[in-house]
C-alpha cells in the first residue's frame, strides 16, 4: 500500500486500485481526528462507544481531507455476516450521519453507481475492496473470521457475476490492514468452525505452541476464497500491513482490549465524464 499525506489526516491506498483513475479509494488511519483514548484519534465508528458528535466530525475530517462530500458516504451495521447489499442511487448517503439508517444486518456494499462512497470499518477484521473496470461496479467488504469463514468473500464475487455481469478474471481486490498471521490467535472454536468451512485448513489455521491455540490466517483465507472464485491471484493485493503490530497508526481492537476506535477503507465510482 501506499501512504497518501493529506490536508489533516494520512490515508493508504492500495497500489493494483491506484492504476485506476476513475475510482477513489483510501484505508484511513488513526491520525487527525478529535476522539480521545482508545478512540484517539480519527475513530469513524458510531457503535463503539465513542462521544457521537466527536465521531461525525472525524468523518467531517476525513470526507474533507479527501473532497468527498459526506453525505455521499455510506455505510452497513455491520455484523459479522456473509450478506451483501446492492446500493442504488436512493442508498447513497445511508449510515453517514446517523447509525440508524445504515444499511442494516449487513457486512458488504456493492454499487455501480457514481458518486457513492461505500464504506466499511474495521479494527483488525479484513476490509477489502473490490472493483470491476470493465463493468464498472465496485464493492467493499467487512471480513472478520467470522465473515471469512461465512465466506463473504465468495459471496461478493458471485453476486457481482449475477448482477452486473462481471467476469471474475476481470475483478481487482484489495485487502487491507487488519489482524496478521504474526499475531492473531484464536481458540479451539475458530478452529473448528474453519474446519467445517474450508475442508481442509492446512496453511490457513497454525496451531501454536500453546495447546488449544492456533494462528488463523484471515490474509491467506480470504485470498483463497477469492482465488476460487476466479479472480487472478495477480489481481489481488494484500497489503501485507498487521494492525496489531501497528496499533499506533490503525485501530486494533486487540492491541486496545475490546475498546477501539474504527478506520475506515472506501471506494468510489467518479462521476463518468460527459464528452
Ligand atoms: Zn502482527
Amino acid at each position: 500500500m501506499i501512504p497518501v499525506e493529506l490536508n489533516d489526516t494520512t490515508v493508504f491506498t492500495f497500489e493494483n486500485l491506484s492504476r485506476f483513475p476513475e475510482i477513489t479509494h483510501f484505508v484511513s488511519t488513526r491520525k487527525g481526528g478529535v476522539s480521545e483514548k482508545n478512540f484517539s484519534s480519527l475513530n469513524t465508528g458510531f457503535h463503539v462507544g465513542d462521544d457521537n458528535f466527536r465521531v461525525s466530525q472525524n468523518r467531517r475530517i476525513l470526507a474533507d481531507s479527501l473532497g468527498i462530500a459526506l453525505d455521499k458516504f455510506t455505510f452497513a451495521n455491520q455484523c459479522h455476516s456473509a450478506n451483501v447489499a446492492l446500493v442504488d442511487g436512493a442508498g447513497k448517503g445511508r449510515g453517514a450521519f446517523d447509525k440508524t439508517d445504515a444499511f442494516p444486518n449487513t457486512d458488504g456494499l456493492m454499487t455501480s453507481v457514481s458518486e457513492i462512497c461505500l464504506g466499511v470499518q474495521v479494527a483488525d477484521c479484513v476490509p477489502i475492496l473490490l472493483y470491476d473496470p470493465k463493468n464498472r461496479v465496485i464493492a467493499a467488504l467487512h471480513a472478520g473470521w467470522k465473515g471469512t469463514i461465512r465466506k463473504i468473500a465468495s459471496e461478493a464475487v458471485s453476486k457481482m457475476l449475477r448482477h452486473y455481469g462481471s467476469r471474475a478474471e476481470n475483478i481487482y481486490a484489495g485487502l487491507g490492514p487488519s489482524n496478521g498471521p504474526c499475531c492473531y490467535e484464536v481458540g479451539e472454536d475458530v478452529c473448528r468452525e474453519a474446519v467445517k468451512a474450508f475442508g481442509s485448513v492446512k496453511d490457513i489455521v497454525i496451531p501454536v505452541r500453546e495447546k488449544g491455540k492456533y494462528i488463523f490466517d484471515q490474509w491467506k483465507a480470504n485470498f483463497m476464497l477469492l482465488t476460487d472464485a476466479g479472480i487472478k491471484p495477480d489481481h489481488i493485493e494484500v497489503s501485507k500491513i498487521c494492525t496489531q503490530c501497528r496499533s499506533e497508526q490503525f485501530f486494533s481492537n486487540r492491541a486496545l482490549e475490546g475498546v477501539s476506535g474504527r478506520f475506515m477503507a472506501g471506494i468510489m465510482l467518479k462521476k463518468v465524464r460527459q464528452h
